[in-house]
């Protein structure tokens, strides 16, 4: 579970994120939708912690940190906040001197301190589920954008984090790559992987998201079920957007 409670970021004068609330239940999908520069990367980055936010709330499962005036938290709450997360970015970010198992196994080795073998065994699992054990011993600049994404998500669930944050999964990819992206996507949705995704992908979003969210200029200005966002959206800003995506 994910709740964001009235989160405002500020970047110098800007404010990116002017009191943003967002819940994705237990074993759910929320496609976070919007133009570019409205705050998704912000918001999601405000999840893991990558940016503080300046005021607000954070909670992934039984972890829950409060932002305001005079806050402060222990880098030890930091990190237990983070490692509740895990995330796929647009551009992969694998590591290119490390094959596709070891760039599984990397988090759980040096971060968690795991027995080689131990890693390698469970990076194993993660890469058959999403298609990519026989590549495991392949360098990242061999293989197709669909397969590092499909590494990156082996990766980001490695440590068995409690939900899945996508900022664009599918965007770096063409329609045929995406839809690899998209399968394995919603393979985890069905086993009930709560995820909170950007996405600009209409296929992304409305095949797998139960809901969605339309952030436009750091505010969120509707969000509902998917189908009806989709089919039936009330406000006009959103009606423009979701006419806009393909
Ligand atoms: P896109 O669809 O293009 O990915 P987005 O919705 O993800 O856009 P963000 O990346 O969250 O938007 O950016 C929101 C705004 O915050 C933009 O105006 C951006 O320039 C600004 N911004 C983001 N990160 C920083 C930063 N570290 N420093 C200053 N400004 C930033
Ligand atoms: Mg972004």
């Amino acid at each position: 579970m994910i709740a964001l409670e009235a989160i405002h970021k500020q970047f110098g004068d800007i404010e990116v994120l002017r009191g943003v609330s967002v819940r994705v239940p237990e074993r759910s999908v929320t496609a976070l939708i919007g133009p570019s520069g409205s705050g998704k990367s912000t918001l999601l980055r405000c999840v893991n912690l990558l940016e503080l936010p300046q005021a607000g709330s954070v909670t992934v499962g039984a972890n829950s940190l409060e932002f305001g005036a005079g806050t402060r938290h222990s880098r030890a709450e930091i990190l237990a906040m983070r490692r509740s997360t895990g995330m796929v970015f647009q551009n992969f970010q694998l590591f290119p001197h490390l094959t596709v198992e070891e760039n599984v196994m990397e988090g759980l080795v040096t971060v968690l301190r795991w027995p080689r073998d131990q890693a390698r065994a469970h990076a194993r699992a993660l890469l058959d589920k999403v298609g990519m054990a026989a590549k495991a011993e392949a360098w990242p600049a061999n293989l197709s954008g669909g397969q590092q994404q499909r590494t990156a998500i082996a990766r980001a669930l490695a440590p068995s984090p409690q939900v899945l944050l996508c900022d664009e999964p599918t965007s770096a990819l063409d329609p045929e790559l995406a839809g690899e992206v998209v399968e394995v996507l919603a393979q985890l949705a069905r086993e009930g992987t709560t995820m909170l995704m950007a996405t600009h992908d209409l296929r992304l979003a409305s095949s797998i998201a139960s809901d969605v969210v339309f952030l436009d200029r750091g505010e969120v200005v509707e969000a509902g079920p998917a189908q009806s966002l989709f089919g039936a959206p009330q406000r006009e800003r959103t009606k423009q957007f979701v006419a806009s995506l393909s």
